[in-house]
């Protein structure tokens, strides 16, 4: 296993180019730890794929270096980065048997019977698999085929790291949550360096001890679950993490004074030196926003409720300040009458952004 260094990495599918919007990756610089379980998370065409790609060597990138331990590997072939890759799609031999396609990769780097059958079984009772040994894998449901490709995957027990790119798209939805904590309890008993790319923060956030998330082209952001929730770093981590995701609203700011057309809120910092022709934002998630019947005199923004979704365990409520939405996480609506109301904000939770990027002011 090893540690995976990405240096200065760029990538234009036309090649070398002075014109930044033709790189489907920006520059990236990454450490990836040798053991470590990381999800690359962002939505579809933001170059995951492509970075799964430099990294185990099917792509070339136009500029920068990888490095495996150390060692420069740019150059290399996928062959001889000892990586093993799982596709969106199955990737295995239909005439051949469950437990030879779970074999293959062993028998072709020479490993003796004694050596391949334990693992296979092993691994295909983990993968719930066992009773579909002996049978073709052209027999099989899709499902099952695609189980097939993550055995394959993690049939070697001394590959450099497992990259993963989308491998449950075609899983049913109640096998996915079993796999993905089968991927989990594999990674913790091997150790192995884990990448496993993904468009779906549930899926990101219950695989991964830490999340890259990317947004065109670039990484921006790199965190634990619950850093990405609490501090975005940047608007869009805000908007894609958390369902529904931060209120993000253009407003005004003078040192710890925000205001939203002409409404204001008191912050917990006060923020000096903003660019005077900057775009500022302030980032709330809807779990950190609270309605008060609209007579609590003085306090809160005064707005309008447009919509109540009742979720269960709580509501989802949607809420105008003129044309300013926000989304507001409640358990309970008590003592609220009518369709106004007063929304307070948890200013201990409530994010300044300047051009996109969170900003840190002086705690006052
Ligand atoms: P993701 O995996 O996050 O969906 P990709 O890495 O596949 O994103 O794609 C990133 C960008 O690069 C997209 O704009 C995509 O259209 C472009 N792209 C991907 N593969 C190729 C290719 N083979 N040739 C040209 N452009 C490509
Ligand atoms: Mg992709």
């Amino acid at each position: 296993m090893a540690k995976v260094t990405l240096k200065e990495i760029a990538h234009s599918y036309s090649g070398f180019s002075e014109n930044p919007d033709d790189y489907a990756l920006k520059k990236l610089d990454l450490t990836w730890r040798d053991g470590g379980a990381y999800a690359l998370l962002g939505p579809s065409g933001c170059g995951k794929t492509t970075l799964l790609n430099i990294i185990s060597g099917l792509l070339t990138p136009t500029k920068g270096q990888v490095l495996f331990n150390d060692q420069d590997v740019t150059r290399l072939p996928t062959e001889q980065r000892n990586i093993a890759q799982i596709f969106q799609f199955p990737v295995i031999y239909d005439t051949m048997t469950v437990f030879q396609n779970l074999a293959f990769p062993l028998k072709n780097r020479g490993r003796t019977k004694e050596e391949i059958e334990p693992r296979v079984i092993e691994l295909a009772k983990m993968l719930g698999l066992e009773k579909d040994l002996y049978t073709k894998a052209q027999h099989l449901t899709a499902d099952a085929k695609q189980k097939i490709s993550l055995g394959r995957g993690l049939i070697r027990q001394s590959v450099n790291a497992i990259l993963f790119d989308e491998p449950l798209t075609v899983i049913d939805p109640q096998l996915k949550w079993e796999l993905r904590s089968q991927l989990k309890f594999l990674h913790k008993k091997f150790g192995f360096t884990m990448i496993y790319v993904t468009h779906d923060q549930t899926e990101a956030l219950t695989f991964a001890d830490e999340v890259i998330v990317m947004y065109e082209g670039e990484i921006v952001q790199v965190g634990t679950p619950e850093a990405l929730f609490e501090r975005p770093e940047h608007t869009f981590v805000g908007y894609f993490i958390g369902s529904p995701g931060m209120n993000i609203v253009p407003c005004r700011l003078q040192g710890h004074r925000a205001t939203i057309d002409g409404h204001e809120i008191v912050l917990s910092q006060s923020y000096e030196n903003i660019p005077v022709d900057a775009r500022i934002e302030i980032g709330v998630r809807p779990e950190y926003l609270r309605l008060a019947p609209p007579n609590s005199e003085g306090e809160g923004l005064p707005v309008q409720i447009i919509k109540v979704d009742d979720i269960g365990r709580y509501k989802i409520v949607r809420v105008g300040l003129n044309e300013r939405i926000f989304n507001v996480v409640m358990t309970e609506l008590s003592g609220m009458t009518g369709d106004t109301a007063r929304l307070l904000f948890d200013i201990d939770h409530t994010n300044i952004y300047v051009n996109a990027q969170l900003i840190t002011g002086e705690k006052r």
